[in-house]
């Protein structure tokens, strides 16, 4: 179903009238987790000021440790919906569990499937159920047959509405905290007539990564990028080190404005 052999032209997926597909690219920004109503409003607004038109925002976190933040639940729910209100930027949030599934999409304009999840059988067909777009992460150490094979669970149900995301593999190299594979852009767009946007954040685990691996990553022809970004890293309770902040946003926008949709990226 997902596969480009029986559907030559590249989709593009719509998320509340927001586009994400070959004509584009598309900039997800926001907090890696809602903490809280004004922390998440003012990430919220630097995304929108970076040019973003999606805002991403974890209330449920699928963390390492158990004694790491694992998020506010339902309650960041309500807040990442009060800021849709106050920004009109539609929301991308995780779920983590099946059994949150229809609470999260009652709330959420895309729901995401992060990296641990990503061969987790269950939840992808509960969220292919779900009658919302999807943005499915690479597991981190998914070839990308399993990452492929993983979206064909979500179609499965009937929901071909995937944008996948590549957001790092785990390698031999710690200097990164996973290694951008850059390649799979064109690769999985050769395979598939999915969108394929990429996550530079959780690739590098590092802020200063961040605008070089977005630059590769459009360069590289993906359809769009999910950052990170935080009104006061130093004080975030997941992920603050990777988080851009007030001064980059003009750099992020750059990113956009100076690399256009290439010619040949269908
Ligand atoms: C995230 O985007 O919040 C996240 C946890 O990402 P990943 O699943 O790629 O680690």
């Amino acid at each position: 179903l997902v596969s480009r052999d029986n559907h030559p032209q590249r989709s593009t997926v719509t998320v509340r009238g927001v586009p994400i597909g070959p004509d584009t690219v598309t900039l997800i920004a926001g907090p890696c987790a809602v903490e809280t109503p004004r922390q998440t409003l003012e990430a919220a607004l630097m995304a929108k000021a970076a040019g973003a038109t999606l805002l991403r925002g974890g209330a449920y976190k699928p963390r390492t440790s158990p004694y790491a933040f694992q998020g506010l639940g339902e309650e960041g729910l309500r807040i990442l919906a009060d800021v849709r209100e106050q920004t009109g930027l539609p929301i991308v949030t995780e779920v983590v569990d099946a059994h949150d599934v229809a609470l999260v999409a009652s709330y959420a304009d895309m729901l995401q499937v992060g990296t641990r999840n990503a061969q987790n059988f269950a939840l992808l067909q509960a969220v292919g159920a779900a009658g919302k777009p999807v943005m499915l992460k690479r597991g981190m150490t998914a070839t990308i047959e399993e990452w492929l094979m993983a979206a064909e669970y979500v179609a499965q149900r009937g929901n071909l509405d995937i944008v996948l995301c590549e957001r790092g593999i785990r390698t031999y190299e710690p200097a990164t905290r996973n290694t951008l594979d850059v390649s799979a852009v064109p690769v999985v767009q050769r395979l598939s007539h999915l969108p394929v946007i990429v996550d530079p954040s959780h690739s590098g685990g590092r802020r200063d990564l961040v605008l070089p691996l977005s630059r590769a990553a459009i360069a590289a022809g993906a359809d769009g990028l999910i950052v990170d970004v935080h009104p006061h890293p130093e004080q975030a309770l997941c992920d603050g080190p990777q988080a851009l902040v007030d001064g980059d946003l003009d750099d992020l926008a750059a990113v956009l404005r100076d690399f256009p949709p290439l010619l040949g990226r269908t």
